[in-house]
């Protein structure tokens, strides 16, 4: 897919005021700092639509992107940031599970995960809770440039391995870098491919 436009269109904490428009939503989640913004960043071809953050937990907000005035890019914000305080966890997380259970639009969610780390408690928490809310989702793998391709086969494999202790099956995943542009073009490949199996159903 060619990235022709990719405009901001609005934040908020609220997802009844988030854009009416019926366009299909492709949700972008996962641990603060696990390169989420620059993943976006790298999606879209912009170098800074997705503000990279110095301070992990800032973005607190669903954010939507209009790309290609066809499809919208949803930003959500980081969870399972240990500085954020109790209070300011319960409410995002509120908010997200807001979203994800009243947001028709959302076709399907991007799970961000440090290619780096063993399979962290929180990251397959949120991907149970996906599966039992019946929200589609893939898994993105960041920071790939961080480890020789071996290695890099071994940590996914091993990851593959962990879901199936749980999952009958394994979701889509991606292998990606943002500061070496992997994965970019399956991942937008992806979105293409879906958006076109949603007109065709129309
Ligand atoms: P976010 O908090 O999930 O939005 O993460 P950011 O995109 O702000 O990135 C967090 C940190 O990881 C920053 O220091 C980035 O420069 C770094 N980073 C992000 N993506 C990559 C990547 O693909 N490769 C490497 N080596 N570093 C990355």
């Amino acid at each position: 897919m060619l990235i022709k436009t990719a405009e901001f269109v609005i934040s908020n904490s609220d997802v009844d005021r988030c854009p009416k428009d019926y366009l299909p939503e492709y949700a972008f989640i996962g641990r603060s700092n696990v390169g989420k913004s620059s993943l976006i960043n790298m999606l879209t071809n912009h170098k800074n639509l997705a503000k990279t953050s110095g301070r992990p937990g800032k973005t607190q907000l669903i954010n939507h992107f209009l790309i290609n005035k066809n499809w919208f890019l949803v930003d959500l914000p980081g969870y399972g940031y240990a500085k954020v305080s109790k209070t300011a966890k319960k409410k995002f997380q509120k908010f997200i599970t807001n979203y994800f259970e009243k947001r028709t639009q959302l076709v399907s969610a991007f799970v961000l995960v440090d290619i780096r780390h063993e399979p962290q408690k929180i990251d397959l928490e949120f991907m149970e809770y996906l599966g039992i809310s019946e929200i589609p989702f893939s898994i993105i793998f960041t920071k790939a440039d961080k480890l020789k391709p071996k290695a890099i086969e071994r940590h996914v494999e091993d990851y593959c391995q962990e879901l199936l202790k749980t999952w009958a099956e394994l979701p889509p995943y991606f292998v990606s870098s943002s500061s070496k542009t992997i994965g970019r073009d399956d991942i937008l490949q992806f979105i293409e491919d879906t958006n076109q199996q949603i007109n065709a159903l129309r």
